[in-house]
């Protein structure tokens, strides 16, 4: 469904992206990894259109993300979490205006406002949380729980694909472990599809059927994550193997 082919991106002299090529097919989850300054976030942008790639080309099924009209429509199907939760979410809205300021942009069309508290229900609930978090602030919750609410507010547009730029970052180890088994079942349950951007490879090869290693604005090597684990042919990726305890 989503095929990127030559993608490249400069900035000022320095070459951040070349010639990116992959494909995301309908529930597939995908690992890019790649060390601080690699590109991943530039590859990251440009997907969500927050940066224009220089060369290249990305399909949404077919049709080109430059198009206005398709980039349109695909705000709905492409959602994107970032690393930090806290600077993710207005601080001075609740978590429900947060929820609804996603309803509105993403499903107004299709539900009807009453239905919006069902959905959330939901989602919070998919998420590990409940209710009585709607009337939080940011500052009232933890930055794990933080965290969870921009899953939902993802999840609130039904999308096919989110990408996740390092959404663990800023999560301690043990709520790590639980928002990795959240995407898990999510992935499961709703045949979501990832594109899950992390320097660790060992949390993106528990996640991740497929793997991207992107190095210095290359993707050096791809494949099915089992492949490259047990036979890893760059020596990039096999330092970043020889590195895992
Ligand atoms: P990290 O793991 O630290 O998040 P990354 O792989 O996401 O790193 P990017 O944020 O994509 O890396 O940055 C890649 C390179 O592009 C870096 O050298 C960065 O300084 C540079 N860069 C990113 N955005 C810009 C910008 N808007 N203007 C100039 N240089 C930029
Ligand atoms: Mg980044």
């Amino acid at each position: 469904m989503l095929v990127v082919d030559g993608v490249s991106k400069t900035y000022a002299k320095k070459k951040v992206l070349q010639n990116v090529a992959f494909t995301i097919a309908p529930g597939e989850s995908v690992g890019l990894i790649g060390m601080s300054g690699s590109g991943k976030s530039t590859l990251a942008r440009c997907m969500m259109d927050l940066e224009r790639p220089d060369e290249g080309s990305m399909q949404w099924y077919g049709a080109s993300l430059v198009n206005k009209r398709v980039r349109q429509a695909s705000r709905k199907s492409i959602q994107i979490v970032f690393q930090d939760p806290r600077n993710s979410l207005n601080p001075a809205w609740t978590m429900k205006r947060s929820l609804s300021e996603a309803f509105l942009q993403f499903q107004a069309h299709q539900s009807r406002p009453q239905e919006q508290d069902r959905v959330f229900a939901e989602l919070l609930e998919a998420v590990g949380l409940n209710e009585s978090f709607l009337s939080r602030y940011p500052h009232e919750l933890s930055t794990g729980q933080c965290q969870r609410v921009c899953i939902a507010r993802a999840l609130v547009a039904e999308p096919e694909l989110i990408i996740l730029d390092e959404c663990l970052s800023a999560l301690d180890v043990s709520v790590q472990a639980q928002v990795i088994e959240l995407l898990q079942t999510l992935h499961q349950t709703r045949q979501v599809s990832y594109l899950f951007i992390s320097h660790d490879i060992t949390v993106v090869a528990s996640l991740c059927d497929r793997l991207l290693v992107l190095h210095e604005g290359i993707i050096v090597e791809q494949g099915r994550t089992r492949d490259i684990l047990a036979d890893p042919e760059h020596p990039y990726t096999r330092s970043l193997l020889a590195d895992v305890p």
